[in-house]
């Protein structure tokens, strides 16, 4: 067996790895990071459409809020101490300046690729060893190291016999979401070997599909819409923002930030739904919206149906409301009936989307679920099994919202776990 002399070993090139690396060799420990891919931070280098969304200054609501997961609270204690204008001066420490979008932080360069330079060469910088093209299959305990050492760890490498040893082991392998870039879930399977408890994992921040034809139909459409995401008759989450509605099923910002829910009600066996108001801005109830189209019916008895909704509604969406409510389009306005308007109004205003799947991992922007965080301590992200042992970023059970929460916490926890990794070395 060859024996290494590193002492903190990260795995994972991601942005949480990264920052991992760099924090454990500034706090002057020997640091060595291993990457399957050929470079470092190929996800990371995808975000923000290619612009990489980093932070958001916007920090408010965040256990249950703009993160989630089965203990969101985990979260607050690593965010809060390397929040995210710690983040915005560390960056541009390293070159990155920021560029604000209302509270939402992208490089000035407006291009992810930069984030990944500026992180890779800070790591060469402190003398990090970095190894590439290097899969790591296995992870297990050293039980050669002594009684009082704790740690101690043994890597293998997919095709080879080097066995890499390592004192201090942070995971930074991310989850299975968008598989492409690396992230394929191989870290659950290490810490669960090592006692770790693992959340169930599904796509977050992705789309859904949905039950009925008439999506073809209104494929193309982008439109304000207040969502209300039920689980049987159970309002279980809200959401409000820009709905797209694709051939098969709901898109979107806001469909993101409800799919975890979906997904994991859909597991769960439970008939999941989308409830949709197509008027979030005038209201949400469905007597308001039944006054409207009375006055409207009035004012426009002389059309027909198929011009009703034109100016109020995206044409198309107008005319699947008319085939769900079994309305011809040539029938005059003025002979809408009472029972008519009701069904127009309750489709407009709670239009159900009856849920079939969400996206899966390939089309999804992160995991919900993963490493219980109940193992882990939320001060240093040290693993309360194993001692020695820490995980930084998507790996852990903690997913935030869209907007630059993801990263914040691959930093956050990152940090954290590259410090107490590298002080304790
Ligand atoms: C398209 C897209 C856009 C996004 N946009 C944003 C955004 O703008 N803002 C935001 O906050 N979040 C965004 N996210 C989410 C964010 O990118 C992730 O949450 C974040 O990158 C997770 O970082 P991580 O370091 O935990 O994991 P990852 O970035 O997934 O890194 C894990 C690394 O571990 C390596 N690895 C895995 N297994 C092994 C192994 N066995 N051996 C060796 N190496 C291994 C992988 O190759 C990978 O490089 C986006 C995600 C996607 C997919």
């Amino acid at each position: 067996m060859r024996k290494e002399k590193n002492k903190v070993v990260v795995v994972g090139a991601g942005a949480a790895g990264m920052m991992a690396a760099i924090e454990a060799a500034r706090t002057g420990a020997e640091v060595l990071l291993i990457e399957r891919n050929s470079q470092p931070g190929k996800k990371l280098a995808t975000t923000g459409n290619g612009r990489c969304n980093f932070t958001n200054l916007d920090m408010e609501d965040l256990a249950g809020g703009k993160y989630r997961g089965q203990e969101p609270k985990f979260a607050e204690i690593a965010l809060k101490s390397f929040g995210p204008e710690k983040v915005v001066d560390w960056f541009r420490s390293v070159g990155i300046e920021p560029k604000y979008r209302g509270t939402y932080v992208y490089p000035y360069s407006d291009q992810a690729v930069s984030v990944v330079s500026a992180l890779w060469d800070e790591a060469e910088h402190l003398g990090v060893e970095l190894l590439f093209n290097t899969l790591i299959r296995k992870v297990r305990k050293d039980e050669t190291a002594g009684a009082d050492n704790a740690g101690g760890f043994l890597l293998w490498v997919e095709g080879s016999e080097a066995v890499i040893k390592a004192d201090k082991l942070i995971l930074a392998t991310g989850s299975k979401a968008a598989p492409k870039t690396g992230s394929t879930g191989d870290g659950y399977v290490w810490a669960k070997a090592l006692g770790h408890t693992l959340v169930p994992q599904v796509p977050a921040l992705t789309a859904i599909k949905c039950k009925g034809n008439q999506y073809r139909d209104m494929a193309g459409v982008r439109t304000d819409a207040g969502l209300s995401v039920k689980a049987g008759n159970e309002i279980i989450a809200t959401e409000e923002g820009e709905l797209q509605l694709t051939d098969y099923g709901i898109s979107g910002i806001p469909v993101f930030q409800i799919s975890r829910y979906v997904a994991y009600g859909l597991r769960e066996g439970k008939d999941m739904s989308v409830y949709i108001n197509f008027l979030p801005h005038i209201s949400d109830k469905k007597e308001d919206i039944y006054e409207l189209y009375k006055k409207r019916a009035e004012r426009l008895s002389y059309k027909d149906m198929g011009s009703f909704f034109t100016g109020l509604l995206n044409q198309k969406l107008g005319n699947v409301i008319l085939q769900l409510a079994h309305i011809d389009r040539k029938q005059p306005v003025g002979k809408l009936s009472k029972k008519q308007l009701e069904a127009i109004s309750s489709l407009t205003v709670s239009y159900k989307a009856e849920c079939v799947e969400v996206n899966p991992f390939a089309n999804a922007q992160c995991a919900a679920g993963g490493i219980s965080t109940t193992e882990v301590s939320p001060h240093t992200m040290e693993s309360r099994i194993v001692k020695c042992l820490y995980f930084a970023g998507e790996i852990l059970d903690i997913d935030g919202i869209c907007g630059g929460y993801n990263l914040q916490w691959a930093w956050s926890s990152g940090y954290l776990a590259g410090r107490s990794a590298g002080n304790n070395a």
